[in-house]
């Protein structure tokens, strides 16, 4: 199910910064709708609501990671008028800690501030060129790496090169949404080393569902690229059945190129 997107999640994540800037600078609030049409009007693409939250999230990461008052709060929902529930920065259950909130990045001084996504080209190009290339020449990630640095976009390089070696697919399911895809690492990125970061072979692409049980440990994939987990665990739910118990013992889909094929040290570490 590939998707061929004009501009890069990036650089619609630049315009997304400016317009949070505004409302701030304005002390104003927008309702995810506006931010769906202000895109719509801008790039001509039609995003859903929760599409729209991706493009918070990586700035709500900038800002809980520097420190800088929780900007994505301003963009809140039209039934309760209050965040939605990918804003995990601060508490706003009770309204008055929104109120508190809103002031606190009002005050802010957002002059100073550049925008974290400035390098980003227009398109998906830079990402596409150097995801090939970890992909066609898989010795050749650290160098990548090297040069890119920056972890928003090493993590697109590192999905985008997964994609490709896994052809759109979960390694378990098959599951082959491709914007809901994800890139896990199997040695984390922090704790990984510089040639591990984004080496395809420290990557799994996985549903959202597979990534998730994968990163709580709750099943994980043998030498033998068998997938097991803990014969303890409860299995309950039909959907259990759906997302574990039928693929026990089950080889994963494997890359094409064997040189791809996740690392059988790194799987044990994991
Ligand atoms: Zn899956």
């Amino acid at each position: 199910m590939k998707k061929e997107n004009k501009f890069s999640k990036e650089y619609i994540c630049r315009h997304v910064w400016n317009i949070l800037i505004n409302l701030a600078k304005n002390h104003k609030t927008a309702f995810y709708e506006n931010v769906r049409d202000n895109i719509f009007e801008n790039f001509g693409i039609r995003y859903s609501n929760q599409y729209i939250g991706s493009l918070l999230s990586p700035i709500q990461d900038h800002c809980l990671e520097n420190d800088k008052p929780p900007l994505t709060a301003l963009i809140i929902n039209k039934q309760k008028k209050l965040p939605g529930i990918g804003f995990i920065a601060a508490d706003v259950s009770i309204r008055q800690q929104f109120e508190q909130l809103k002031q606190r990045i009002f005050n802010y001084n957002w002059d100073l501030e550049d925008s974290p996504f400035q390098g980003y080209d227009t398109t998906n190009a830079s990402v596409d060129s150097y995801a090939k290339q970890i992909v066609n020449h898989p010795d050749t990630s650290k160098e990548v790496w090297r040069k890119v640095k920056d972890r928003g976009q090493c993590q697109r390089i590192f999905r985008e090169g997964l994609l490709l070696a896994y052809e759109y697919k979960c390694a378990i399911c098959g599951f082959s949404f491709d914007d809901s895809l994800q890139a896990a690492h199997i040695k984390a990125y922090a704790n990984a080393e510089p040639s591990e970061k984004i080496s395809i072979k420290n990557g799994l692409l996985l549903c959202p569902n597979h990534h998730a049980l994968y990163d709580k440990h709750r099943f994980w994939i043998t030498r033998e690229y068998t997938v097991d987990y803990d014969p303890d665990v409860e299995l309950i739910g039909i959907g259990d059945n759906d997302c574990l118990k039928k693929f026990k013992g089950k080889k994963i889909t494997l890359p094409k190129n064997k040189e791809l094929w996740p690392d059988k040290e790194l799987l044990k570490q994991h």
